[in-house]
């Protein structure tokens, strides 16, 4: 009896000594203005509306209990629901955003209005038309230990990246780690949770060297479901006894993202909206470990003669100008700032550093003694500045009039069973009136076909038109059904696409062999279910088409 009395308390001693610390209370700065304009807000969050367990109600209340100011619902979807207009529930700023499945990961759109046709396919496709409607674009759970769930695009010019995301710390944790968490979780929620963080070090140099050719904002992703019962990135796992854990209260306790404003909130939600976006755009944010310590001031700034330029800021290169920064900063914590991913200063109260010709960037974190993980989270991760003459997007190719008589390939249908389509050929273009099949999603598709007889040619010019906004897929196939495409986008006012066949991947086959068009046998413009809904009816117009060497 005696010895089950022993091993009892030897318990209870043994999780009382490994239960997480309640967060340590930092002093903030008196009398500064910085505090009312510095506002949290938890980014990436479910709801019923997709796979999470709790409607907008219970998120904006939880966020409320959390002392969030924000909170960006970010639902799966393909961006054709038109996102509610901002709004205030329960003091909360309710923003809602879409997080849109690609096939090199997911990417969270924020700030755009409805899209005019599903969002999918290749990630640079969903890229570049988030850009096009005018949304933010981020690489959410970019090194998931999922392999499913990792952003594997490289290329695309992404506005934004996940530096932390609470289910990519979760997965790649021990048994015993998630044991010993639950058990915290069951004391302290958001400490609980932030047990199983580490320091994404891999992430963080990804973004480090993603931020060298343009600005690319870090956010930290609460990826909250209000618990991992049922949500949709993971139907092979069950974990119905814990449906409603970790719940969206204590996700938003653990971590938060801190958006620095011009001016305090109005109060006024589509104004208040545009005033957070517009901080998150321009990179004034940074995150906060909240289950660590708090609360979280950041002053980081950039000054030249009489210019103070904000977080975020982008100098061209070989600028010169005074870095300064000061945060509040938790007992035995230290201030490090870091130039292109290395760290190269330390300080406790403020860092300031005289640059001359300086290129790159340069960021700020707070590291504190205790935190989780190996190596620690960082209690305190910034948005850079950056010294940077940014790569420009990739610009749409200018409309320009079709070239002159260019005879028309001889173009024919190809369908499945149930869409319907009838060519129109007239002096000028050559018109595909379709409709994709009702009902189930069936592999229904329609497509303009010719059959380029053994021509010898790097790359395919063609001079297209829609009845309304629409992506086709330009694709290449031998005899023996191997296909290469690329999704392109066509304007109802018309889009000249360049195809170089280099530039072409596989659908289905392998890397296409050099630019050995002699074998390919015929050449599709393809809609299908990509992006466009069963039912769907349209025109496509070939005004010209052209073969160049
Ligand atoms: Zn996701
Ligand atoms: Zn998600």
């Amino acid at each position: 009896m005696l010895t089950l009395v022993a091993l009892a308390a030897a318990g209870v001693l043994f999780f009382a000594l490994t239960l997480p610390r309640a967060p340590l209370r930092v002093e903030p700065w008196p009398g500064s203005d910085l505090a009312a304009r510095t506002i949290s807000g938890a980014y990436h969050i479910h709801t019923t509306r997709s796979d999470g367990l709790g409607d907008k109600a219970a998120v904006a209340a939880a966020a409320r209990r959390a002392g969030l100011t924000f909170a960006i619902l970010t639902d799966h979807g393909d961006a054709t629901r038109p996102p509610d207009p901002p709004a205030y529930m329960n003091g909360v700023l309710m923003l809602d955003a879409v997080e849109i499945s690609t096939d090199e990961g997911h990417y969270v759109a924020l700030d755009m209005p409805r899209a005019p046709y599903p969002l999918g396919g290749a990630a640079d496709a969903v890229v570049e038309d988030v850009a096009r409607l005018g949304g933010f674009g981020i690489a959410a759970h970019p090194d998931s230990p999922k392999p499913a769930l990792r952003w594997t695009n490289e290329r695309a010019a992404v506005d934004g990246f996940e530096w932390l995301n609470t289910d990519s710390e979760w997965r790649k944790d021990s048994q015993l780690r998630l044991v010993r968490a639950g058990i915290a979780y069951f004391f302290r929620p958001g400490p609980g949770i932030a047990t199983l963080f580490d320091r994404p070090s891999a992430t963080l140099q990804r973004w480090d060297r993603m931020t060298g050719t343009r600005p690319v904002v870090a956010l930290a992703a609460a990826d909250a479901h209000g618990g991992v019962g049922s949500r949709a990135e993971d139907t092979g796992k069950s974990f119905s006894g814990m449906i409603g854990i970790p719940s969206y209260e204590a996700s938003f306790r653990a971590f938060a993202n801190r958006v620095v404003l011009d001016r305090p909130l109005s109060g006024n939600a589509p104004e208040d909206a545009r005033a957070v976006y517009g901080a998150i755009r321009s990179g004034r944010v940074f995150t906060a470990i909240d289950a660590l310590a708090g609360p979280a001031l950041l002053d980081f700034t950039v000054e030249g003669g009489l210019d103070r330029n904000a977080m975020g800021s982008v100098l061209g290169e070989d600028s010169d100008g005074t870095l300064i920064a000061r945060a509040t900063l938790p007992r035995d914590a230290d201030l490090i700032l870091i130039h292109d991913g290395r760290d190269v200063g330390r300080g406790r109260d403020e860092i300031r550093r005289v640059v001359t010709g300086a290129h790159g960037t340069f960021r700020v974190e707070v590291r504190m003694p205790g935190a989780p993980g190996s190596p620690p989270v960082p209690w305190l991760v910034s948005n850079p500045v950056y010294f940077v003459n940014p790569i420009p997007r990739a610009a749409a190719p200018a409309a320009v009039p079709p070239p002159p008589a260019i005879a028309p390939f001889p173009w024919r249908i190809e369908k499945d069973p149930s869409s319907s389509a009838v060519l129109r050929t007239s002096d000028h273009d050559v018109a595909l009136e379709y409709k994709l099949g009702d009902g189930a999603r069936n592999s229904q598709f329609v497509a303009l076909a010719t059959d380029p007889q053994r021509q010898t040619f790097s790359a395919i010019d063609l001079w297209l038109a829609g009845d309304r906004p629409a992506r086709i897929s330009v694709q290449v196939r031998r005899a023996g059904g191997e296909r290469w495409g690329r999704s392109y986008y066509v304007d109802p006012g018309g889009s000249s696409l360049h195809v170089p066949l280099a530039d072409l991947r596989p659908i289905a086959g392998t890397t296409l062999a050099s630019t050995s068009s002699a074998d390919l046998a015929s050449l599709l413009l393809v809609i299908d279910l990509t992006n466009a809904a069963p039912g769907r009816s349209g025109v496509l117009r070939v005004k010209a088409s052209a073969l160049s060497k």
